[in-house]
C-alpha cells in the first residue's frame, strides 16, 4: 500500500506540471510534507484570546471540543493551501445547532486540514464516529456486494433505495476552499473520466450553468439532484461560492447511477432506484464506483485516502466510507410512536425528511439511513441498514395489528 506521502507526491508532480502550463492554484503543494503537520504560520494583529468565538449557546461537535487552549495552539497555523482554523470552524460558529441532528460544526478545506488541525478534528471525529480513534485505528474498505444478504425490502413500505458516497480528487482543494480554477479542474477531470463509462453505466454530464431553471427544479423534485445551496450549513462553510460555476450532475440513461460534481464534495457517487431492492442498488454502486476510480487513475489522478481516516471528504461526518445507504420508507404508525428515536439510535440509524437533510418528514414517510461512516466497511454499513429497516417494517406491521413493539438493545460500543 502506498504511503500517504508517496500518494501526495505523485499528485504534486502533476500539480507542478499544471503550474508550468499556467495553473495558478497550486503553489502551496510545493511545500514539503514534513511541514504539513506543523502548519504554515498565519500572521494576525490580535491575540488568540481576543479572536476566540462566542460559543456559549452552541450545540455542535466543534463547540463541544474547542477550548481556548486548542484555539490558541491552532489559530496561527495554515495548511499549505492557506486554509486556517477560523475558516474551518466558521460554519459551526455561525450555526449553533440544527433542529434534527447534532451537526459537526466544521469542515476541511483540503486533505491537509485533517493533519494541521488534528488537535480539534480528532476529538470531533471521535465523538461523531462513535468513539473511533484516528490515532490508533485503521479504517476498513469492503466493496464486495456479494456479501450482502436479505437486501430486498417489502415495496409496500419502501418507496426507493439509494446508496451514496463522496470522493475527492487528491491535490485539489475541497469545496470550502477551492479557487474557481481548481473547481473547474475538478469538473474537467471528473467529466473526462466519466465519459469512459460503458454499457448500463454509460451516460452524460449536465452542467448547472447550461440547464434551465425548470430542468434543474425537475431533477431536484425527482430526488436526483442536490438542492440549491440555501442551507446556512453549506453557505457559511464557503462551499457555495460562485454558484453554479463548475457544478453539475452526470447520470446514466436510466438515472440509476449518478455523480454530483462540486456540491459539498468534489464528487458524490450515487446509485438509486425506485422500490426496495437495496442489494441491487449496492451492487451497481460498487461496480460503478470501482469503474470511476479506475478511470480517474487511468488519467493520472487519485482519490484522497489514508488508512486512518479512509476516504477524505469535506465534512468530517463523512470520513471513512462516506457512505449513506438509505430508503424512503412509509412508517405512519411508527412515526407517532415516542419510541421511534430510541429504536433508531439503537439500530445505528438516522432519519431525515424525504426532501433531504434540511427537511422534516411529512405523512410518516422518512429517509432512513446509516448513522456511521468510519471504522466500519461499506458492506457492514449497508447490512446494518438492511437489518434495521427490516426491523422497522416488522414493527410497523405489528402496530397495524395492534401488537406491541420492542426497543432493541443498544449496540456495543464499537470502538471503546
Ligand atoms: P445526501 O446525504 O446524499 O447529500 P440529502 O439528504 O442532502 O442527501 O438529499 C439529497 C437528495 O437525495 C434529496 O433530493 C433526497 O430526497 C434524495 N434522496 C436521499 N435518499 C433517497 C432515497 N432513499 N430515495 C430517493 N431519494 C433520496
Ligand atoms: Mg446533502
Amino acid at each position: 500500500m502506498a504511503s500517504s506521502f508517496s500518494r501526495i507526491l505523485t499528485t504534486r508532480q502533476k500539480i507542478g506540471l499544471l503550474s508550468a502550463v499556467g495553473g495558478s492554484a497550486t503553489a502551496g503543494f510545493l511545500l514539503h510534507r514534513e511541514h504539513v503537520g506543523a502548519g504554515a504560520p498565519v500572521r494576525r494583529s490580535y491575540p488568540a484570546s481576543a479572536e476566540y468565538p462566542d460559543l456559549r449557546k452552541h450545540n455542535n461537535c466543534m463547540a463541544s471540543h474547542l477550548t481556548p487552549a486548542i484555539y490558541a495552539k491552532l489559530v496561527d497555523k495554515a495548511t499549505p493551501n492557506g486554509y486556517t482554523l477560523d475558516l474551518a470552524i466558521q460554519t459551526g460558529v455561525d450555526n449553533p445547532g440544527h433542529p434534527f441532528i447534532k451537526t459537526v460544526g466544521m469542515v476541511a478545506g483540503d486533505e491537509e486540514s485533517y493533519e494541521v488541525f488534528a488537535d480539534l478534528l480528532d476529538p470531533v471525529i471521535k465523538e461523531r464516529h462513535n468513539g473511533y480513534n484516528p490515532n490508533t485505528m485503521k479504517h476498513p474498505t469492503d466493496l464486495d456486494s456479494s456479501k450482502i444478504h436479505s437486501g430486498n425490502f417489502d415495496p409496500r413500505y419502501v418507496l426507493s433505495s439509494r446508496v451514496r458516497t463522496g470522493r475527492s480528487i487528491r491535490g485539489l482543494s475541497l469545496p470550502p476552499a477551492c479557487t474557481r480554477a481548481e473547481r473547474r479542474e475538478v469538473e474537467r477531470v471528473v467529466v473526462d473520466a466519466l465519459a469512459g463509462l460503458k454499457d448500463d453505466l454509460a451516460g452524460k454530464y449536465y452542467s448547472l450553468t447550461v440547464m434551465t431553471d425548470a430542468e434543474q427544479q425537475q431533477l431536484i423534485d425527482d430526488h436526483f439532484l442536490f438542492d440549491k445551496p440555501v442551507s446556512p450549513l453549506l453557505t457559511c462553510s464557503g462551499m457555495a461560492r460562485d454558484w453554479p460555476d463548475a457544478r453539475g450532475i452526470w447520470h446514466n440513461n436510466e438515472k440509476t447511477f449518478l455523480v454530483w460534481v462540486n456540491e459539498e464534495d468534489h464528487t458524490r457517487v450515487i446509485s438509486m432506484e425506485k422500490g426496495g431492492n437495496m442489494k441491487r442498488v449496492f451492487e451497481r454502486f460498487c461496480n460503478g464506483l470501482k469503474e470511476v476510480e479506475r478511470l480517474i487513475q487511468e488519467r493520472g489522478w487519485e482519490f484522497m485516502w489514508n488508512e486512518k481516516l479512509g476516504y477524505i471528504l469535506t465534512c468530517p461526518s463523512n470520513l471513512g466510507t462516506g457512505l449513506r445507504a438509505g430508503v424512503h420508507v412509509k412508517l405512519p404508525l411508527m412515526s407517532r410512536d415516542p419510541r421511534l428515536s430510541k429504536i433508531l439510535d439503537n439500530l445505528r440509524l438516522q432519519k431525515r425528511g424525504t426532501g433531504g437533510v434540511d427537511t422534516a418528514a411529512v405523512g410518516g414517510t422518512y429517509d432512513i439511513s446509516n448513522l456511521d461512516r468510519l471504522g466500519l466497511s461499506e458492506v457492514q454499513l449497508v447490512q446494518t441498514v438492511i437489518d434495521g429497516v427490516n426491523y422497522l417494517i416488522e414493527c410497523e406491521k405489528r402496530l397495524e395489528k395492534g401488537q406491541d413493539i420492542k426497543v432493541p438493545p443498544p449496540p456495543h460500543k464499537l470502538f471503546k
